[in-house]
């Protein structure tokens, strides 16, 4: 397995790859790996004759005030992972060329990045949308893979792919958790224990709603409300946001008739953790 750094290097192997005939598999992140990016790498390695992981800690993703500094770094023990995972490359490149000093072109996909976490996080989007078209660009998969743990990115990533006719295929992925549920996250490493047992609630309150549809409960409040109670019930925990939305075009549900996807994200202590489920009544 080969570290590749210069944006240069990677374009080439991937055309000299694509030569030869072999399919290109990609897997973005922003390393701090976990099983649930393994779990993106692996199923890469099932589908494809190479596969490429990028750890990019992505600067224009990040807010003023977020932890962009601070994000978990180990660049070692991410490259060791995703060749054990089977990753042939990992590509780690450098933010100053990622993004000269001269940069100007953004990719906004309008209106999806505003609903859920794109209220609270103005920016945010436009800052995935661009550098994974960066990546796409750079690296020309055949397919990437993306994880359902961030619905509404794999929703904005799908719709850029569409808008601007990208050559490439978008699968994602369930969610990989811990076993009291805790979807696995690199910000997870914040928490300290006490915190860590609350966070489990996150789950709790997705299985509960999931529950209360199975039992014929159509009212979004209702059930958003019984959500916020059980989370509430944890003295580190403090709401965002909870909402059920169409699964495609992120608008709010009312009244639950088809299939809903149900996000949320919670503050437990410092730590802004995000979780969904995707049910269907
Ligand atoms: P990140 O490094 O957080 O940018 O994540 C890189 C990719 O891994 C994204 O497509 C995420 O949705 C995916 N991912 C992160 N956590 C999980 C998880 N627990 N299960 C499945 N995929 C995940």
């Amino acid at each position: 397995m080969k570290v590749i750094r210069s944006i240069r290097s990677m374009a080439d192997f991937s055309r000299n790859a694509h030569i030869k005939g072999k399919t290109i598999g990609f897997v973005p992140t922003m390393g701090a790996l976990h099983e649930g990016h393994l779990s993106l790498i692996r199923q890469a390695r099932k589908e494809n004759d190479v596969v490429v992981v990028s750890v990019f800690v992505n600067p224009v993703q990040f807010g003023p005030k977020e932890d962009y500094k601070h994000y978990p770094r180990n660049l070692k023990r991410d490259t060791e992972l995703s060749r054990k995972s089977g990753a042939d490359i990992v590509f780690y490149p450098d933010a100053g060329d990622m993004y000269f000093f001269n940069h100007k072109t953004y990719i906004e996909v309008c209106g999806l990045s505003g609903y859920l976490c794109g209220k609270f996080r103005p920016g945010h989007f436009k800052g995935v949308a661009t550098v994974v078209a960066k990546l796409f660009n750079i690296i020309n998969p055949d397919t990437s893979y993306f994880g359902q743990k961030d619905a509404q990115q794999a929703i904005v990533i799908k719709k850029m792919v569409e808008d601007l006719n990208i050559p490439v295929r978008i699968k994602v992925m369930p969610t990989v958790r811990e076993k009291d549920g805790l979807a696995m996250s690199s910000r997870n490493k914040y928490l300290d224990k006490k915190e860590r047992a609350d966070a489990a609630v996150l789950y709790q309150a997705l299985r509960m709603a999931r529950d209360l549809i199975s039992h014929g409960v159509t009212d979004s409040l209702s059930i958003i409300r019984k959500m916020r109670q059980l989370i509430s019930s944890k003295k580190s925990a403090r709401i965002q946001y909870i909402s059920i939305v169409n699964p495609v075009d992120l608008s709010g549900v009312n009244t639950i008739k088809e299939r809903v996807l149900i996000a949320l994200s919670v503050y437990i202590g410092k730590t802004r953790l995000i979780d969904n489920i995707v049910v269907s009544p």
